[in-house]
């Protein structure tokens, strides 16, 4: 059994305890509620200025997994708020992802081609301090309304080549079973819809919430897939793990989506603990995030070079299987961009030359007598991107607005066989 080491949290737990709907009613959410549970926690001054601009709530179970009331403990860290958010520096935004500027419809994300994430509600049941979507979560909390659903299934009937819904917030399993069975049913109707994925961190923060009943709803939508939010291995208690358990034997392939903070996980031996409890529980570490440039979360950032770090270090030493994509969801919108340590060290015509995680260098050799794919011509239309440079289909992607381009004059020798955008 875990030990809690203060307040009323350590009493025991309180009747209702494993009943989502209590953990929902009695979330820590005021400073008068936040020092009842923690006694000894030394006040934050500015506590009040923090939680109106960024709305607290710990679910009680969540906060009972905090071992050290201070900003040493990581689940500490991630839920309760600190003067530190109110830190503004110039390059932060409320939505350095441009989220709103990819909304053909208010509240749908469209920004890949196949895949949209519709926001389904503003409600957490734990807000974390981190969070990417700090201007929405819980600044009110509200959900999708039938109207909006139907804007958002219109508007995905109209565009079938999106394949794949993702289903975010906000925490889209704070709805009521009915509410999410609505969203589900009504997208499940588009048909080109294939894959659903819903975005959670329920099962962190509030595993109870993982009911019989909502994974029995659940399977009626299949294939339903899940990705969850762990980020530290003190996370996985026997609860959490409970709970991913009845979600993986419903059907529903579990993935998982970490961020890298700062004092929090930023060490390569924390995630590779974190990603071997993962995989032993069927819960494969999908992404690891570089720290979005979100005001409130500065704190929390790390350099990019230390999610390098980790990479290295797990590359050779785990499975593939537990090893996560990093990446940099890019400022303006530029989408998710994965970093790797680079593993090619050189290459000609007819040798790649390869390193591998312990520093040996291979020389692969490439096949005798090739030179192009006839199978790998992009399609007449296809618009520009860095696959129709490498396939000779436009010779560059030019920035506007350069200086040498507005000193750049016409001139009659110019190539007409390769397109330029
Ligand atoms: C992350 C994200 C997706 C899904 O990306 P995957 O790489 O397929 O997981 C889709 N839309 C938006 C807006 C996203 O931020
Ligand atoms: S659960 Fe997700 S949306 Fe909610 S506060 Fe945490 S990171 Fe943000």
């Amino acid at each position: 059994m875990r030990r809690m080491a203060t307040g009323d949290l350590s009493l025991g737990r309180p009747k209702g305890w494993e009943d989502w709907r209590w953990q929902m009613a009695n979330r820590i959410r005021t400073p008068q509620q936040l020092s009842a549970a923690f006694p000894r926690l030394t006040a934050d001054p500015d506590l009040m200025s923090v939680i109106a601009k960024y709305p607290m709530a710990i679910t009680p179970y969540y906060a009972s997994l905090i071992r050290r009331v201070d900003s040493a403990d990581p689940v500490f860290q991630m839920c309760v708020p600190r003067s530190q958010e109110l830190a503004d520096p110039p390059f932060l935004m409320p939505d350095p992802l441009e989220e709103c500027h990819d909304m053909p419809v208010p509240g749908m994300v469209h920004r890949y081609p196949d895949r949209a994430l519709v926001i389904a509600t503003t409600m957490c049941s734990t807000y974390c301090r981190h969070c990417t979507r700090k201007r929405i979560a819980g600044t009110r909390e509200t959900s999708i309304t039938k109207r909006r659903l139907e804007q958002i299934a219109n508007y995905l009937t109209e565009h079938p080549q999106v394949s794949d819904v993702i289903i975010s917030g906000g925490d889209p399993l704070t709805m009521s079973t009915e509410n999410l069975e609505m969203v589900l049913s009504r997208l499940r109707q588009v048909p080109s819809v294939q894959i659903i994925r819903i975005g959670t961190r329920v099962p962190v923060v509030l595993p109870m919430r993982i009911t019989d009943e909502l994974c029995q709803m659940l399977r009626k939508y299949h294939p339903i897939w899940i990705n969850t939010h762990f980020n530290h291995p003190q996370e996985l208690t026997p609860e959490s793990i409970a709970a991913c358990n009845r979600l993986s034997d419903a059907g529903v392939p579990l993935g998982n989506q970490s961020v890298l903070l700062r004092g929090v996980n930023d060490r390569p031996q924390i995630i590779e603990q974190l990603c071997r409890a993962l995989v032993r529980n069927r819960i494969r570490p999908y992404y690891l995030y570089q720290c979005d440039l979100v005001r409130g979360v500065e704190h929390f950032r790390t350099p990019v070079s230390r999610g390098l770090e980790i990479m290295e270090y797990l590359r050779g030493r785990l499975s593939g299987l537990a090893i996560p994509t990093f990446v940099v969801d890019a400022p303006h919108g530029g989408g998710k961009i994965p970093v790797l340590p680079s593993y090619v060290v050189s290459q000609s015509p007819t040798h790649t030359v390869l390193r591998n995680y312990e520093g040996m260098l291979i020389a692969y050799p490439e096949p005798q007598g090739w030179f192009e794919s006839e199978c790998c011509r992009p399609q007449e239309d296809s618009a520009p991107g860095v696959w129709e440079l490498t396939a000779g289909q436009y010779s560059r992607i030019q920035p506007e607005r350069t200086l040498r381009q507005a000193r750049r004059q016409p001139c009659c020798t110019s190539d007409e066989s390769v397109r330029d955008f």
